[in-house]
């Protein structure tokens, strides 16, 4: 799995996606840069959610509100009090960890030692294994799962308490408990606060302290009853935006699943007091549809519903997804309540309710929530489609099956040889079919080898120029997937490539 990993952190440089931030300074931790073709995939999935979210639904709505925001927006929204992380530190190894997620590593470990005992037992008693019928087994397993959700129980309540001396003896415990590590030497857990702060202004007395907007929604909120007035939205109806979020991340690792500065893409569904489990629910089914219309395996997704709630919402659930590095959090949906409008009239003094014309009455609504990072998705579509592939005659390929309609580049023209008019015939191909589709040219090296290219590239056809060209105006088209080559009509490119690219 590491290897995996590394193998798409590499691949992710050497095809142009990713570059680490400031590298000629040795890089900036947690800070990456998108590259020529990262920025097109990125944009791609950007507009993949939009036209999914707003121009498919005549309730939705966007905007594009600023990454500054009045200060006291932060106090209303619980940040400034609440948006902690909690610390510790190792102090054998000098190493700093977020105390839940260290927690949750441990969890996670016994999770693996339940999935082994069946696999172990499954190689025993091969396909015809039931798990019910071996007892031994089944305690086993058991015993590793519920020891799993008693660590994490235990780990909410200290949580929840603020008891962090708690927290700070279970780690001692797990460590005690796992022979990997052994080490015992810890800090007392502390909190941290995730905002970046900043300041507006130029002198040193009337500057005024600002954040980072550490996530997107609150500048939908605070903008909720100008949306609500100017567009006569009716409820229910959403508010979608995508934009920058940025989060000082205790430990960010793992390329760009964790990074400080990051973006997201979130939608606010303002919806009947009353009526927020239903939507919580379409909202679910909904948004996992969404995923799974990549294409990248229905396996590779799962719910996780939330037992413990932040101080916003009455209901909460993740799309996981099976990152390299095993299940994470992708997506987030979250009820809401009315919790975000109604410490905002409390902190502003003004009014942020809906006036229900069927119900001849005022309220404040209730709120639904999508939020999924954008470089989670990158994340996701990008080591899914990274494929090591063994061909028929033994060589292997290395094959970025990137869904269609996300890829950068849709199609690129070849010319076989580098003469006899070749390279004007692609030339005009190109400049033909750049009107609706970012397209490549390419002719250095042997025609195989620029097919192997554009493969790792992720490019989903490949159109190649030879001499018959001249004579009847066809060329070949190869397909990324199956390495199947046609014979079409120059006329018929825009059309098929269409067919198979589009949103
Ligand atoms: P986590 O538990 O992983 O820290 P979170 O629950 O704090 O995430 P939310 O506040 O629900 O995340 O944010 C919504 C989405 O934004 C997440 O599902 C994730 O895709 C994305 N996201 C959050 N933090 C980061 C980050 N540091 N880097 C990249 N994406 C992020």
């Amino acid at each position: 799995q590491d290897d995996i990993f590394k193998n798409v952190i590499s691949h992710a440089k050497e095809y142009g996606y990713i570059f680490p931030s400031s590298e000629i300074y040795d890089g900036l931790s947690a800070v990456y840069d998108y590259a020529q073709n990262g920025v097109e995939l990125k944009k791609n999935i950007r507009d993949y959610w939009w036209k999914s979210m707003v121009q498919m639904h005549e309730n939705i709505v966007g905007i594009d509100a600023a990454i500054f925001m009045h200060p006291t927006t932060w106090k209303a929204s619980g940040h400034v009090d609440a948006f902690n992380d909690p610390l510790i530190d190792n102090k054998d190894s000098k190493k700093r960890y977020r105390a839940d997620v260290l927690i949750e590593d441990y969890a996670e470990k016994l999770n693996q030692k339940a999935q082994k005992e069946i696999e172990k037992a499954k190689a025993r008693f091969g396909d015809a294994f039931d798990e019910a019928q071996f007892v031994t087994t089944n305690e086993r397993v058991k015993g590793y799962l519920d020891q799993k959700t008693v660590i994490l129980q235990r780990m909410a309540k200290g949580l929840d308490a603020g008891d962090l001396a708690d927290v700070k003896a279970l780690i001692e415990e797990l460590e005690i408990a796992c022979p990997e590590s052994g080490s015992k030497n810890w800090t007392e857990v502390r909190q941290f606060n995730l905002m970046f702060g900043t300041k507006l202004g130029a002198s040193a007395d009337t500057a005024m302290d600002l954040y980072l907007r550490p996530e997107t929604a609150q500048g939908i909120f605070v903008n909720f009853l100008n949306v609500q007035k100017t567009g006569r939205m009716k409820i229910p109806f959403g508010i979608a935006q995508t934009g920058k979020a940025f989060r000082n991340e205790i430990v960010a690792r793992q390329f760009i699943f964790r990074m400080r500065e990051f973006e997201q893409m979130e939608m606010q569904f303002f919806v009947k007091p009353g009526e927020e489990m239903k939507w919580y629910e379409y909202w679910k089914t909904t948004r996992l549809a969404w995923h799974k219309s990549l294409g990248l395996g229905a396996e590779n997704y799962r719910f996780h519903d939330h037992e413990k709630l932040a101080h916003y919402a009455n209901a909460a659930a993740d799309i996981e997804f099976n990152f390299p590095f095993g299940f994470k959090e992708l997506e987030g949906i979250h009820s809401r309540t009315d919790f975000d409008l109604k410490a905002h009239e409390q902190y502003s003094g003004k009014k942020l309710q809906y006036f229900d014309t069927e119900e001849n009455k005022n309220y404040v609504p209730y709120v639904v929530e999508t939020s999924v990072g954008l470089d989670r998705m990158f994340l996701a579509v990008f080591s899914k489609s990274l494929q090591e592939e063994t061909l028929e005659d033994g060589s292997t390929r290395t094959v970025l099956r990137l869904p269609s309609v996300l890829a950068p580049t849709k199609a690129a023209v070849l010319p076989l040889v580098k003469k006899d008019g070749l390279p004007e015939v692609a030339r005009e191909i190109v400049e033909d079919l750049k009107w609706d589709f970012n397209v490549a040219y390419d002719e250095k090296d042997a025609v195989g080898r620029r097919y192997r290219r554009q493969d790792a590239l992720g490019t989903p056809f490949c159109i190649t120029v030879d001499h018959q060209t001249l004579e009847d105006k066809t060329v070949t088209i190869r397909h990324r997937d199956t390495m199947e080559q046609q014979r079409v009509a120059i006329s018929e490119l825009r059309g098929i490539i269409n067919n198979e690219v589009s949103m």
